[in-house]
This record gives C-alpha cells, sequence and structure tokens, in this order.
C-alpha cells in the first residue's frame, strides 16, 4: 500500500527544511496527519534520548500536557519494548500485555489496540511511533507497511533534530574507549580507524516517479552484477594456475555470494517498497534495515551469515547507485570498523591495504571470518557499540589477541603495543622454525597437535602448521558456503581432495552438522525456540536417513579404499549411535573399494552421553570431545551469547572432573580420546589437558604452533601432580585458571 501522498509530500517539506531545533511543530502535524490517514484516536510519537530514555515529543489525541514529561526507559512498556527489540507491536489488546506500563498523566485508559514502530536510522533506534485505536483490532499488513514507510522518513527528522547524536557528549568523545570482543583471527594492528558499512543514509527520500526509480534500480543491479563477475574473475586465474586452497576456497565463498546476488527475491522486495513512493537509495536502506532487523532475531551463526551476504551487497548496490564514486585511499595501518562484513567487502578492503578489522555483529563463523583468517588479517568480532563512539580521525589499537579493541589509545599504550608487534615478528619466525620438530613435551611426552578444518581454503594449513592430521573436519561448512547440499559425486571429490591433502596423515570427517536455523537456503526453518538444542545435526540425518546416507556414500568413494575416520556430531544416546553406526556399515558394504580401515567414532557433545559411557565405549573406536557445545550444554550457557562468554571456564572443577573421569574409563576400555573444540589452541587449555592426560587435540590452525612452543617448555611430570593438588584443593571453585596460570609463568611458559 502506498502511504497517502498527502503525508508524503508533507514529509518531504519537513525534510527540506532541515527542521533542526524546530522540531516541535512539525512533528505536532505530522501525528495529526497519520493518525486521520489511518483513522486512528492516537498517533504519538517517542524520540530516544541520551540514558536509553524514550520521550513522548508529539502526540495527537494523548494528553498534549504528556509531552515531554511521559518518559519510558528502552525496555519499559510496549513502546521501551518495540524500542529495545527493534520489532513491531501489533496488538488488539494492548492494555493486557504483559509489558503495558500505565501512565496516567497521558489518558490513555479508553484505547485498547496499539501499532507501535520502531523509528530507525543506520541500525540504530531513534525513536518510535505508535497508534492507538479505542476499539480492539489488529492493524492489517498495509497499515504496518504504511507505518513503518513513515517511519523511516521521521528518522531522517529526528536525526536532523540531533536525536542521532546520542549520548556521547562533552569530552567523552576524546578520552579512550576499550571494547571487549572475540578473536577471530589473532594478531595486533595499531592505526587510524576508518569505517565501513554505516550506510551512509539516503539524501534523497521520497521518489518524484517511481517507473525512473525502478529503471535506475535495474541499471544499477546490473552494474553491481558485472563488478561481482569482475570480482571474482580477478581471483580465479589464481585459483586456476596455483594450487593454492586459499584461492579455490575463496572463490567458493564468492560463487555462493554471487547466487545469493542473483536472487531475485531481495530486489524485488526492494521494488516493492520503491513503488511505496521511496526514492532507489531510500528502498535499498529501508530493505536493508529490515534484514538487520531479521539477523538480530536469528540466533545462528550460518543462516546470519546469508543475510550479512545480502546487507553487503545492499551495499554495493548502493554504490552503484550512486554511480560508484570514487573511492578515499586507505591510510597505512589502518583498522576497518563495521558493523557487518560481507565476503566480498572484506576481500575489496584487504585489496585496499586495512591492516586489521573490527565487527560488531561478527562470529567466528562468518564468511569474512573464514576469509580473514585466510588472509591472515587480525580481525575481532562482538564489539558492539564501538561505531557509536568512534569519531572521525579517531585511531585505535586493535589487540586481537586478548579480545580487545582501545579506541583512542593513551600514547604509552600505542608505545607499548607498537614493542609487541616487534617482538611478535621475531616470536613468530620462531614458530615458523617449530614447524618441522615433533610435538613433545619438555620430558619426551609425544602431543597429536590436529587441525579443525571446514573448507578447502584451510587446508594449505597442513603443510604451513605441520599438523599431524586433520582432527575434525566440518562437512556442512563447505555445503553452507555454496548454499546447497553438494550430490554424492561432488560431496565425494570434495572429500577426496581433503585426504589427498593429508596423504598419510589421519583425517576424522564429521557428518553434517546442519539444523535449528542453521538451514540451507530453501529450508523451510522450524519454529523453535531453542534451535541449538532442537531438530539439528545427527538428528536429521537419523530422521532423514537418505541424505545421511549420500554422505556417508561419498565419503567411502572418496576413500577409494584408503584409511577412513568417519565420526557423528550431537550423539544424546549410545541407541542414535548405533543407528547412525548401521547406515554406515551398511553403505561399506556397497560400495568398492572397502576402506583399508573404517573407524567409526562418536563427538562427545551432549552431557547425557557421559553417563552411558560404559556402553558407549564397548561400540566406538575413538571419541572426539566438542567442547564448544559440551560446555554450553553443561553450564547452559548459550556459546555464541557474547555477554557469556567467558563466564563459564573450561578450566573449571567440573570439567575437568568429567574430562578425567571420561579418560580413565576410555583408556581401560582402550578407545582413543580426543578433544577438538576451540579451547585446544589455547596454551593454558592445552597444558591443562595434557596434564589430564589427553594427549591428541585439534584446534583451529593459528594457535597449533603457539601449543607446540608451549609443549616444547612443558615439563609434564612435574606439572600432574601440581594439577592434581590444585584440583583437590578447589572444591567450589569457579575456575582454577589463576593456579594453573602462575605455575606456568614461574615455569617461564610461553601460555
Ligand atoms: C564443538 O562443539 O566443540 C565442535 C567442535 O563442534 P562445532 O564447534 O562445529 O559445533
Ligand atoms: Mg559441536
Amino acid at each position: 500500500m502506498t502511504p497517502p501522498r498527502r503525508l508524503l509530500s508533507r514529509l518531504r517539506e519537513l525534510m527540506a527544511s532541515g527542521a533542526a531545533a524546530e522540531v516541535a511543530a512539525p512533528l505536532a502535524e505530522l501525528v495529526r496527519l497519520i493518525a486521520g490517514e489511518l483513522v486512528s484516536e492516537v498517533c504519538s510519537i517517542y524520540a530516544q534520548r541520551p540514558g536509553d530514555i524514550l520521550e513522548l515529543s508529539a502526540t495527537e489525541g494523548l494528553n498534549p500536557q504528556a509531552v515531554g514529561r511521559t518518559r519510558l526507559r528502552v525496555g519499559e512498556g510496549i513502546i521501551g519494548l518495540c524500542a529495545a527489540t527493534a520489532k513491531v507491536m501489533n496488538l488488539p489488546d494492548a492494555q493486557n500485555h504483559p509489558a503495558f506500563a500505565y501512565r496516567p498523566e497521558t489518558g490513555e485508559e479508553p484505547y485498547a489496540s496499539m501499532l507501535a514502530v520502531p523509528v530507525r536510522r543506520a541500525g540504530r533506534t531513534l525513536g518510535v511511533l505508535a497508534v492507538q485505536n479505542r476499539t480492539p483490532r489488529h492493524y492489517t499488513d498495509d497499515e504496518v507497511e504504511v507505518l513503518e514507510t513513515v517511519s523511516m522518513l521521521l528518522a531522517e527528522v529526528l536525526a536532523a533534530a540531533g536525536v542521532a547524536d546520542g549520548a556521547e557528549e562533552g569530552l567523552a568523545g576524546t578520552l579512550p574507549r576499550v571494547f571487549g570482543g572475540v578473536t577471530l583471527v589473532a594478531g595486533i594492528a595499531i592505526g587510524p580507524v576508518i569505517v565501513h558499512g554505516g550506510f551512509s543514509t539516503a539524501r534523497r527520500l521520497l521518489a518524484d516517479d517511481p517507473d525512473v526509480e525502478l529503471v535506475r534500480l535495474h541499471d544499477a543491479a546490473e552494474r553491481m552484477q558485472r563488478g561481482l563477475d569482475e570480482l571474482i574473475a580477478a581471483r580465479m586465474p589464481v585459483a586456476e594456475t596455483s594450487n593454492s586452497a586459499d584461492a579455490s576456497a575463496s572463490i567458493e565463498v564468492l560463487e555462493a555470494y554471487r547466487l545469493v546476488a542473483a536472487d531475485a527475491g531481495w530486489l524485488r522486495r526492494v521494488a516493492e517498497v520503491i513503488r511505496g513512493g521511496l526514492s532507489a537509495e531510500a528502498a535499498v536502506h529501508r530493505v536493508a534495515g529490515e534484514l538487520r532487523d531479521r539477523m538480530r532475531r536469528i540466533s545462528d551463526p550460518y543462516l546470519r551469515e546469508r543475510l550479512a551476504d545480502l546487507e553487503d551487497l545492499a551495499g554495493r548496490l548502493l554504490a552503484a547507485l550512486g554511480g560508484d564514486a570514487p573511492r578515499e585511499p586507505v591510510p597505512p595501518g589502518a583498522i576497518l570498523l563495521a558493523r557487518r562484513l560481507g565476503p566480498a567487502e572484506l576481500l575489496d578492503w584487504h585489496a585496499r591495504g586495512i591492516a586489521g578489522v573490527a565487527i560488531e555483529e561478527g562470529s567466528p563463523t562468518s564468511h569474512a571470518a573464514i576469509l580473514a583468517r585466510a588472509l591472515n588479517l587480525p580481525t575481532l568480532g562482538g564489539t558492539r557499540g564501538m561505531l557509536d563512539a568512534a569519531g572521525p580521525g579517531d585511531s585505535a589499537v586493535l589487540d586481537a589477541d586478548e579480545g580487545q579493541l582501545i579506541l583512542r589509545p593513551d600514547p604509552d599504550v600505542r608505545r607499548l603495543y607498537g614493542r609487541a608487534i616487534e617482538a611478535r615478528s621475531v616470536q613468530q619466525a620462531g614458530w615458523a622454525a617449530l614447524r618441522d620438530r615433533p610435538a613433545v613435551t619438555a620430558d619426551g611426552v609425544p602431543v597429536s597437535l590436529m587441525l579443525n578444518v571446514g573448507l578447502g581454503l584451510e587446508l594449505d594449513q597442513l603443510d604451513i602448521t605441520g599438523a599431524a592430521g586433520i582432527g575434525l573436519f566440518r562437512t556442512e561448512i563447505a555445503m553452507l558456503a555454496r548454499g546447497a547440499i553438494a550430490d554424492t559425486a561432488e560431496q565425494a571429490a570434495m572429500y577426496a581432495r581433503v585426504l589427498d591433502a593429508a596423504g598419510d596423515r589421519p583425517v576424522l570427517f564429521r557428518t553434517l552438522d546442519l539444523g535449528g536455523d542453521k538451514l540451507l537456503p530453501g529450508a523451510v526453518p522450524s519454529e523453535e525456540e531453542n534451535p541449538a538444542m532442537g531438530w539439528r545435526s545427527l538428528r536429521i540425518g537419523l530422521d532423514r536417513p537418505a541424505l545421511l546416507r549420500r554422505q556417508l556414500r561419498a565419503l567411502l568413494l572418496a576413500a577409494g579404499g584408503r584409511k577412513l575416520s568417519v565420526m557423528f556430531p550431537m550423539v544424546a544416546t549410545v541407541a542414535e549411535f548405533r543407528v547412525a553406526r548401521a547406515l554406515l556399515v551398511a553403505e561399506a558394504r556397497r560400495v568398492r573399494p572397502t576402506p583399508e580401515r573404517l573407524s567409526i567414532g562418536s563427538m562427545l557433545e551432549v552431557p547425557a552421553l557421559l553417563w552411558q559411557l560404559p556402553a558407549l565405549l564397548a561400540e566406538v573406536d575413538f571419541i572426539s570431545v566438542g567442547s564448544n557445545d559440551l560446555l554450553q550444554f553443561l553450564f547452559a550457557a548459550d556459546r555464541g551469547s557474547p555477554a557469556l562468554s567467558g563466564r563459564y571456564d573450561l578450566l573449571s572443577p567440573p570439567v575437568l572432573d568429567l574430562l578425567d573421569n571420561l579418560l580413565c574409563k576410555a583408556a581401560a576400555a582402550g578407545v582413543p580420546v580426543s578433544l577438538c573444540g576451540e579451547a585446544a589452541s589455547r596454551p593454558l587449555e592445552a597444558m591443562t589437558l595434557v596434564g589430564l592426560g589427553l594427549t591428541s587435540l585439534s584446534m583451529p590452525a593459528p594457535g597449533l604452533l603457539p601449543v607446540k612452543a608451549m609443549l616444547a617448555k612443558l615439563d609434564i611430570g612435574a606439572f600432574r601432580p601440581v594439577l592434581a593438588a590444585i584440583r583437590r584443593n578447589a572444591a567450589g571453585e569457579a575456575s582454577l585458571r589463576e593456579p594453573i596460570l602462575a605455575w606456568a609463568r614461574e615455569r617461564g611458559l610461553p601460555v
């Protein structure tokens, strides 16, 4: 539904007047117009003020005395909830909604229904626009659409009035600020900051002629697609002429991205919004904003990543609409700050010479993180709030080792980090020299250090790090990168490449760990409250045995008579393992040549398995502890929540006790155990695990040589009794990190 012309043209005048300081009168007129158009008795605008306060700034229908007086915290009442969640609230019976907060001064008792939409700009909430009616009613989709379009335009009016300037006032914008984050690629960088992705807002919001805008959109989409083709073609010769797994996997990711670009769905949505009266640029902004909001509500990193690709494309489309203006040069050592970042953007920025990246919403499994790892570009994710705090001319220290971004660092801090970077290059030369040395403790205990791998991209790390093999091959990553499950032949070719690259070194393939809302495009998302604990992983494989069997056949074909190790993820009962194993054994009977040896193992990620150990150990050839999921389920702590990261420790009595128990029972049963969560890559954790007797660790590549360096100095014979004593004295402690770290530091171990 097109917003009424009268409303649009009045909004156009308001924006043209630059409205800045004198915004109150025009807003009063605006709420009157909206109330009239939507046949609502009430229309109100709440603007966000510093300190997360929403203030009633204009109303038609509520008590005018309440303007400037009625205030709600973000999260308080329906208005506050709308702002906090950035979600539309369409409530026929608002007064009985659990969040309803009564404000007597507004006189809103008689109004039953409410439609509230967030007013958002460049990913931030500036306020809430709401209408209310006496009679209970569910507002139609068309009415929601009108109010959302108006709210987008209102965002520009509020921004012009300074609402977007937020809480950073006075000195706050010049003092150092530290933002914690998650290490996506370790490393340190110091330099000026540049900001990506806080899309510059569209200047011209309303369309004079929607048909002209549709033609502009069409032309720009074609230009964008051509640009992507060129970008991919520019990397293609590298992939064709070199064996570099890095180059070929970059192509895999970019190809998947090109498919998303060609998907007509999101462009159709942009066209729809243009027909609603917005300019092409404003329509792209609007759709990008919708995507951002959807992303916020999706917990799964993989699905979020598909949407991140789309947001990335929206940025490219805006650039194409603007005639691809020439780009500013990137200053040396620059650190890129982004809200989100897609793979093509990352490649672009890397080619332009950035030294590091911090992404507010980046997760370790994002395409950008995968590429950043391949490019060895220090990268930090989850640094929320940094974009609001950063200003032009700021510099920063990106300490991705310690998971922090220091904005406007003190000169002493800068100097310190400068020295750390020098020391690191010396240390790295030392680590490289370690590559061909065996992984063994100072007192001669060998430890198998293997790699976690998900894409062809990472295979060259086997030689770069001198790893003993691949302790976890995550088969679902390549499928997610390409956006579909490959057929048997394609899968077999993919797995054969992995086995070829590994040569004599072992590879533990893990079957598909998809599910919950970690879905491939086209799959119907399930309505689950907790997708991580939902219909995912092996559960899907067992319910859709044809899918699992196809993968098992591909693995057997890839082995072509060589040794093959396969493990199943998220096993919760021994019975599940039995069914999965039977499928593999049945496939193995059909495929020729049969593998020289077929090892079938289970991941240990679901705590329930710990109480089934005797039965499990009697049936598996090996166990791999997935500490990422095991800790999440053990402590009931979402592994993806930045608010919880670091709250529960692997180096704690419950985890060490359960691993100890597992290792004792597995040793008695003669079943090898390895651990393949991210924790294995951290030297202190690795030291403790080896101290418990776990001598097979699989980890992301950057951790391998530092762990090997630590082992070379570790006298495990001396550490074991110390660890035992620390554990004995630890009843009730949340973490044993301090005493373990103190022991390691005293001995000069590089942890
Ligand atoms: C784990 O859970 O520790 C694991 C290795 O699997 P993923 O991280 O792929 O869930
Ligand atoms: Mg797992």
